[in-house]
């Protein structure tokens, strides 16, 4: 799962739910929400937010901190309101758009269409473009995150429906992106065409929920429908679900949910994530076998290919590394002697690995600087040989579809041979699982290896949005987004 600011892995942008409750049924639909967003606490840390909705009326609370920092009961209470059916939340590590208050989701606008919010995952390619080009035809833009430009353009077409304007811009947006949006009376999903980032519905007595991950429709009390089909567009509302395939599916859905994003208890396109990781770690133990005593996963994300990897060579599994679940995101490590003693807060390693060959298996190395930190704790405990064993391939490009996977010039494979990384990071033997591999373990057809291999299947925005996204004009707004209330 993803991890805290200063982790050395990639990190997730963005979880969304939005739930719609059949006519009559009895519910708290902001509860849900809330819910389901603790679920999706993982895809990011920074922000969150939700917004309700009766036909008369619709309600917005959003803030900086986690989920349980923000919904208080007595916040929530603000979005319990007679009539209330439909609602949608967003929990929000940013990529593009700056971490502020006013970037947090859902976003709110009043439109032609009444009143509407929106929350995405991932990013939209094409947004820089389309943002310049609305704004110097005299739009104004209140954030700098592009789920704005989404909404903007749904407003533009006046003359459509809600449904029918948002297909057309499902058509005209390009990236990876998984959306909810919302109006007083239904509840919106759709998936880009290549489907990076994902998104699933469930139903339950009372109605139906579409989130990023099924651990967010089991905590609501859903059963999994099904996903989302890349470019398809799901409704729900008091008629039921109906769903329209808009554009032509191409699917290459986000390696990286199954390498580390996604729970481990999910199962996204068809393909068990627990299953997927431990399936890496086999191959990898093939691929590049060891000759140790003991294999150790870097909890928790190295855990299940560590499992994997045992199992396939022979090599016991052993607990070597404990980790505390109390040195989080509270201690942030200016400087390099301070995240070391950060590692050795979190990590610590256990007798098992004393006089010990230990095949060490981590789901990726991004900068490499952790990966190194482990090594010499596993080291200095007293292992005699550390063989570090990744179950993702290297990682060499920038990813544009919602991950911050560090600047091209941070990621150590973009710079650096294997053995040079092996080098910096003092392990013994460094070894990958190899492209082929990975999409064997993954078992869903074609995904996106873009960060692996540069192949960027939902377009590239170029230079000019680079890891920036809208940024720029992030500085220029400290503005507090005041509760959005109205007809
Ligand atoms: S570039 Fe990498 S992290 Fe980004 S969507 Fe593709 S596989 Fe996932």
């Amino acid at each position: 799962m993803a991890g805290w600011p200063d982790d050395d892995h990639p990190r997730e942008e963005c979880g969304v739910v939005g739930v719609h409750l059949r006519p009559g049924a009895e519910g708290d639909v902001a509860g849900l929400v809330q819910v389901g967003l603790f679920a999706l606490q993982h895809r990011g840390q920074e922000s969150c937010g939700i917004c309700a909705a009766s036909p008369a009326e619709l309600r917005i609370e959003k803030d900086m901190g986690l989920v349980a920092e923000v919904f208080t009961e007595e916040r929530l209470d603000e979005l319990r309101f007679e009539g209330a059916r439909t609602g949608i939340g967003h929990t929000r590590y940013s990529t593009t758009g700056s971490s502020l208050r006013f970037n947090a989701q859902p976003l709110t606008v009043r439109s032609n269409k009444g009143l509407l919010a929106l929350a995405h995952n991932g990013n939209f390619t094409n947004a820089r473009a389309i943002r310049d080009a609305m704004l110097t035809a005299g739009a104004v833009f209140q954030t700098t995150n592009d789920s704005e430009v989404m909404i903007n353009l749904v407003a533009r077409y006046a003359e459509l429906t809600l449904e029918d304007a948002t297909a057309r811009v499902m058509g005209e947006l390009e990236g990876g992106f998984a959306v909810v949006l919302m109006d007083r009376r239904r509840l919106i999903g759709l998936r880009d065409r290549n489907g990076v980032r994902p998104l699933v519905i469930g139903e339950f007595d009372g109605g139906h929920v579409i989130a990023s991950e099924p651990a967010a429709l089991a905590v609501v009390g859903a059963r999994f429908l099904r996903d989302v089909r890349p470019g398809e567009l799901v409704v729900v509302d008091d008629d039921g679900l109906h769903a329209r395939q808009v554009l032509e599916p191409e699917p290459t859905p986000c390696a990286f949910e199954w390498i580390y994003f996604a729970r481990g208890d999910g199962v996204l396109d068809g393909a068990d994530v627990h299953a997927s990781r431990v399936r890496m770690g086999e191959i990898l133990a093939t691929e590049a076998p060891a000759d140790a005593d003991l294999v150790v996963g870097v909890p928790e994300s190295g855990l299940a290919a560590a499992l994997g990897y045992a199992r396939a060579s022979g090599i016991p599994f052993d607990l070597g590394l404990h980790k505390s679940p109390y040195a989080g995101r509270s201690f942030i490590a200016p400087n390099a002697r301070l995240r070391d003693q950060k590692v050795r807060l979190k990590l610590a390693p256990t007798q098992s690995v004393v006089g010990r060959r230990v095949v060490l298996v981590d789901d990726s190395i991004v900068r490499g600087t952790t990966s190194g930190r482990i090594v010499q704790l596993l080291r200095d405990a007293g292992a005699t040989e550390v063989h570090f064993r990744v179950s993702s391939p290297p990682i060499r490009f920038p990813c544009y579809y919602g991950i911050d996977t560090a600047a091209r010039q941070e990621l150590a494979a973009a710079t650096m041979t294997v053995d040079e990384i092996r080098e910096r990071i003092g392990a013994d033997s460094l070894s990958f699982i190899s492209e082929a591999g990975l999409a064997r373990a993954i078992a869903v057809g074609r995904t996106c290896l873009a960060c692996f291999d540069g192949n960027y299947p939902a377009g590239h925005p170029g230079d000019d949005l680079g890891k920036e996204g809208l940024d720029e004009q992030g500085e220029l707004f400290r503005s507090v987004t005041a509760p959005f209330t109205g007809t």
